[in-house]
Order: C-alpha cells, then structure tokens, then sequence
C-alpha cells in the first residue's frame, strides 16, 4: 500500500505545524528477509516458514560495501528470524569491525534448532547486542501471540544467554528484550513492565537480561489482517490518532536510520518497508548510494507512523 502525500498523519503534522526530518543518520537497519520460523499475530512484515524472500550473498556484500563507505555507530540486523538467514555469520563478520555496537533481532526460537552454536559463539565474540522478542511472561499471551510451544524454547535460549554471559552484569554482553501488547490497545509504561518482567523472570526462572522495550503494534501486514478480522481495526486506529503526542517527533527512530530491504531497497524504517514507502519516495538500491540520507531531507510518512507516536513513542 503505496500512502498518498496528504495521508492523515501528514495532516496532522500541518496541523500541529510541525514536520519530520532527518536528523544525521548514524544507524544502518538491515532486514536479511522475512523468513522466520514463526509466524506472529503481530508482525508488521507478516514473516514466516516459507517465505522466500531473503537477503543474497550478493545483497550483502553491497551492505558491507555500503557500511564500509559510510561507519555508522550503530548498525542494526533484523528479519524475519536473521538467524536463519544463510551466510548470516559472514555478514555479522564482516559488519562488526564497522561499527560501535552490532545489534541482532531475535526471537529466541530459530537459535534454538540445532546447529546454532557457531552462531552463538559469533555474537559473543564480536560481542553483538541481542534484542530478543519476548512479547509476555504469560505463557496463555506468548501463546496467542506467537503459537503453541514458544515458552519452552524461548526460555531455554534465554538460559543459554545467561550462561554465555549475555544480561549478567559485568560480562559486557547485552541481552535486550522486547514485548508488545497482546491485543487491540496500548501499551503500558516500560520502568514499570522492565521491573515486572526482570521480577517475573528472576522469580519463576532464575533468567536475567539487561533492558525491556515495550512497543505499540503497528497496523500493517499480519497484525492489520488481525485487526481487521476481529473487528478492530477502526478502534484501534482511532486510538493510535488520539494518542498522538508531538514531543515523541525528535526522537523518532526514522529521524537517524536508514533501513535497507533484504532486496537491497532503501527505507526510513523497516515499518515504511512493510507499508512500501520508499526513501525519499523513489526506488534507490543500496548499492547506487554513496553517502548517507541528508540531514533535513523529509521522512516518508503513512497512517500507520501514529503507532510510533502516541503516548510516549516508539524510538
Ligand atoms: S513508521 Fe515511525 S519510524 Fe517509520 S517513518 Fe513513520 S514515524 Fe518514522
């Protein structure tokens, strides 16, 4: 769904007199593909088993070259499941003398089939940030989220981090989780869901990590088709437009990161890259750019970008 310049997000940025620009760009987003072994209600790129779209051999060392030309502080590897991504450890090889601090997205459960070990070992060696999804402590939520059978192996990664170091205190290893609502509503406030979670974990598994993220879901790809679906699409939306909040605008993610497709297309955020609104609205392969996006170019926006800014934002 290619968003029409006028879409009510713009709207309301004139309204507030208000505008959204870049920033300087000092992220590289990656998305490797949409290939995951799950398939959860609220994934935005509507990734799962099958799907064929992943990043090449070729794609990636146009990545490498471009992050070669450009060393951003923070370069940021997300899927689908990256981990299931052939020729991922030569990518992870190959960005992390590039950058500050490498991070990878992960939802636990693709590093827990066999044969991840060397994969493991990578990440601590080039002491990769994790971000693991982990939407609920509740097994009943986690399940509704993400299928039956994902508690398990997702604890069980957890504890393998632990023992790696990963989340310890001292080891120098982060280990971030991230959660979302389960349903059609808003978030609650992160300080007190990270202490929660870190009590939760603690108590019932003896499981340690470093920070929580809580996300609003976005309404695009299979979370829309699932608001849709139960009825809840307009409220939802309607909710998001009344929880906008001009002050969440210069923190906004989009303002400095560039996010590349596991095709090589060029985004503002891996959100815009599900609703496929392009940068700066043209189609421009990562290996036709030299430079960075500039600072003051506008940002891409469609309808769904009220999720980054209601309540307190999505960073
Ligand atoms: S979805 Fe969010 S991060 Fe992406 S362009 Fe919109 S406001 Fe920015």
């Amino acid at each position: 769904m290619t968003e029409a310049p006028g879409n009510s997000f713009e709207q309301r940025l004139a309204k507030e007199r208000v505008s959204l620009q870049r920033d300087t760009t000092n992220t590289l987003q990656i998305n490797t593909g949409l290939l995951c072994d799950l398939r959860c209600r609220h994934c935005h790129l509507s990734a799962g088993p099958g799907r064929k779209e992943v990043m090449s051999l070729k794609t990636m060392e146009q990545v490498i070259a471009y992050a070669k030309r450009n060393r951003f502080a923070t370069i940021d590897i997300t899927g689908g499941a990256p981990e299931l991504i052939p020729h991922i450890e030569q990518l992870i090889a190959s960005l992390a003398p590039l950058t500050q601090r490498l991070m990878l997205r992960t939802n636990l459960t693709a590093l827990s089939q066999p044969g991840k070990d060397q994969l493991l070992n990578l990440f601590v060696a080039h002491r990769v940030v994790l971000i693991a999804s982990f939407p609920s402590t509740n097994e009943g939520q986690l399940s509704a989220q993400r299928g039956g059978g994902v508690m398990e192996p997702s604890l069980k990664m957890l504890k393998r981090f632990n023992e790696l170091g990963y989340g310890i205190e001292g080891s120098g290893l982060e280990l971030d989780l991230v959660a979302n609502p389960s349903g059609a509503f808003m978030p609650t406030g992160q300080e007190a869901a990270e202490r929660k979670f870190k009590k939760d974990l603690a108590r019932k598994w003896d499981l340690h990590f470093n920070n929580l993220f809580i996300f609003a879901n976005m309404p695009l790809g299979r979370f829309a088709d699932w608001l849709e679906s139960s009825g809840n699409l307009d409220a939802y939306v309607e909710k998001l437009q009344a929880g906008f909040n001009a002050s969440t605008l210069d923190g906004l993610m989009c303002r400095s990161l560039v996010s590349v497709a596991w095709d090589g297309s060029l985004y503002d955020c891996d959100f815009n890259q599900a609703a496929n609104i392009l940068l700066g609205g043209k189609p421009t392969h990562i290996s036709e750019l030299d430079g960075r996006p500039e600072r003051g170019t506008a940002i891409a926006v469609g309808e769904h970008c009220f999720a980054c800014t209601a309540g307190s934002g999505f960073t």
